[in-house]
């Protein structure tokens, strides 16, 4: 990927300590925390508010797949007892306000500069400072920067022939218009069969006239049930959220409190195996892939997790022929994030709803109104791009980061993404990623994960600064060690088996390397609180 070219300066900002990118979820309690250690922190935010995910994606039919009761701060006890979730999973304008809610209550937008692109970071090896440069002209000098971009803020657009040529309207699921998009009466065309795509067609199939999907790879989706929370539901998490936070930050590899499994899938006979994945489709949501410890382990054991999925597709799609397309027969459940829908494979029995094929027969040709492929023309009036995101490393490549001897970091992580904890790469000091590859992350719910790489991060400049230290910066050898640790870890799974974003294999070119640690949220804390407690082992200060 190209880097950015070095904007022109024309102002300088006042010295800093913290520069941090983004100001989503991760940007925001990075703020608060810092501040609270009593540093000059500056965020810069490209978007004009807070919210980074949920400010970006607003389409029909956004919203949570973990449970807003967990998908939510756990910091402050106030802010978890006072806040009012509406539903089992709100939908993407709650989470905004609840973002915006959090800037305000702990006053953070004064320190935010929103439309603000962060273009380059560039080292300075004499002054031990990080120059910022931003889509402003500015400069600003700090000692630490932070990178909160975001795993999925990158949307990807892929280049179709004759894009140019379409006369209708086209949207990007991950970049969707702040005023609401009306579909009534018109042919629409869904590229994309991901996460977003699910939660979206059912939505714009009660609109259009006409609907077209075009599949490249079918997903496994397991009913959300989602539902309007009573009193007493959140009533009964507010009074066990210590315990329940405890248990999503260390008792479940994903973050996620559910029932915990004690055997694997053949440890059961058949029809008890049944009755379980029966209750879990029924009760709904991600932790259908918690019946068992072992889904993501053994083939045998995942394929009759499979199998009840596709049986379930079968039973609700009433064409034999659009039910086997639907059901996705090229990649292990769950090694893709398993998706959460109200009533996504019911859609496909509408009229007016078609699924078109486009792995046997690929895209060829945008036109004015149609698409074009297997030599047929389908007539669209507007196109929603549901083809998801440059995951986990789009949006950190799209700056210009110059560390030593001023390499860049695409440069770096030309073979894949190299760091240390996923939090710092060696040969960039000072500079840290939250979520970045190598970490949890996008396997985890990530508030967890967020909250954990803040209060690590803050612990570490708080250390640095009670030493007199000026640097830190992962070493090559640990980073090396990191990073076969990962790659193990994850080649005792079946993670690497499906061609995903977790892979970077959606992307063409992008090195395919399976880039989240699967180690689990609480195995990672402990490794990551016990290099702290060793004087940041792996790390070098000075
Ligand atoms: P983001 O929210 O992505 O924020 C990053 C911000 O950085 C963005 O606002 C972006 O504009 C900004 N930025 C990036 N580059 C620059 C730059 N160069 N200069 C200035 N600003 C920059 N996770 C879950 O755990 N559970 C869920 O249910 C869930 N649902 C999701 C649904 C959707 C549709 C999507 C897309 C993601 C979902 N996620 C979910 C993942 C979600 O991204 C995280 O939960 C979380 O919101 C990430 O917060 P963040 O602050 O790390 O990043």
């Amino acid at each position: 990927m190209a880097a950015a070219q070095p904007q022109p300066v024309s102002h300088q900002n006042a010295r800093i300590d913290v520069v941090v990118v983004g100001a989503g979820f991760a940007g925001l309690y990075l703020l608060y925390k810092l501040r609270g250690l009593g540093l000059a922190v500056k965020v810069f935010e490209q978007g004009g508010d807070v919210g980074g995910t949920w400010y970006w994606n607003r389409y029909p039919g956004a919203r949570c797949d973990v449970e807003s009761m967990q998908y939510s701060f756990s910091f402050d006890d106030k802010l978890q007892q006072e806040w009012d979730w509406s539903e089992r999973y709100a939908p993407q304008p709650e989470i905004l306000r609840y973002a915006g809610h959090v800037a305000d209550r702990y006053d953070l937008r004064k320190d935010i500069q929103f439309n603000t692109t962060v273009k380059s970071a560039v080292f300075d090896e004499r002054a031990n400072r990080w120059t910022v440069t931003t889509s402003d002209g500015q400069a600003t000098i700090a000692q630490h920067v932070v990178l909160a971009t975001g795993c999925l803020s990158n949307a990807r657009t892929p280049e179709f022939r004759g894009m140019k040529d379409f006369k209708g309207k086209v949207y990007h699921t991950g970049n969707w218009p702040h005023e609401p998009v009306d579909f009534t009466g018109l042919r629409v065309g869904v590229i994309g069969t991901g996460s977003s795509a699910i939660q979206s067609i059912p939505l714009i199939a009660e609109q259009a006239s006409q609907l077209t999907v075009f599949q490249r790879t079918a997903n496994f989706s397991v009913p959300a049930r989602n539902a309007p929370l009573t009193d007493d539901e959140r009533k009964s998490f507010r009074d066990n959220y210590p315990e329940i936070r405890r248990q999503a930050r260390e008792d479940f590899k994903n973050g996620i409190v559910q029932p915990i499994p004690d055997r694997g899938a053949l440890d059961d006979p058949e029809h008890e195996r049944r009755e379980k994945y029966h209750a879990r489709w029924t009760s709904g949501g991600l932790t259908f892939m918690g019946v068992y410890n072992n889904l993501v382990l053994d083939q045998r054991s995942n394929d009759t997790a499979a199998d009840f999925i596709r049986e379930r597709i079968s039973e609700i799609v009433s064409d034999p022929e659009t039910a086997r397309l639907l059901q996705p027969i090229d990649h292990p459940v769950g090694s893709k994030r398993i998706c959460v829908d109200t009533d996504y494979y019911a859609t496909f029995n509408r009229p007016h709803v078609t699924l078109v094929d486009i792995k046997a027969h690929p895209i060829e040709q945008i036109l004015p109104y149609a698409l074009r492929t297997g030599g047929k023309d389908y007539e669209v009036d507007a196109l929603v791009l549901a083809t998801g995101f440059d995951a986990m490393t789009g949006s950190v490549a799209k700056i210009d980061i110059r560390g030593r001897g001023g390499q860049t970091l695409n440069d770096k992580w030309s073979e894949g993404p190299r760091t240390y904890l996923g939090l710092m790469s060696a040969g960039f000091p000072n500079l840290f990623i939250v979520t970045g590859p190598g970490s949890p992350s996008v396997l985890s719910n990530m508030i967890v994960s967020i909250e954990q790489h803040v209060d690590w991060i803050t612990d570490c400049v708080a250390y640095m600064r009670d030493r007199g230290a000026e640097v830190i910066e992962a070493t090559r050898s640990a980073e090396d060690k990191w990073v076969a640790h990962v790659n193990e870890v994850a080649a005792g799974t079946l993670y690497p088996q499906a061609n995903s974003w977790y892979m970077g294999a959606n992307i063409p070119g992008k090195p395919q390397i399976f880039m989240p640690y699967i180690g689990g949220v609480g195995v990672y804390r402990q490794i990551c609180n016990d290099i702290a407690a060793k004087d940041y082992e792996g790390f070098a200060m000075t």
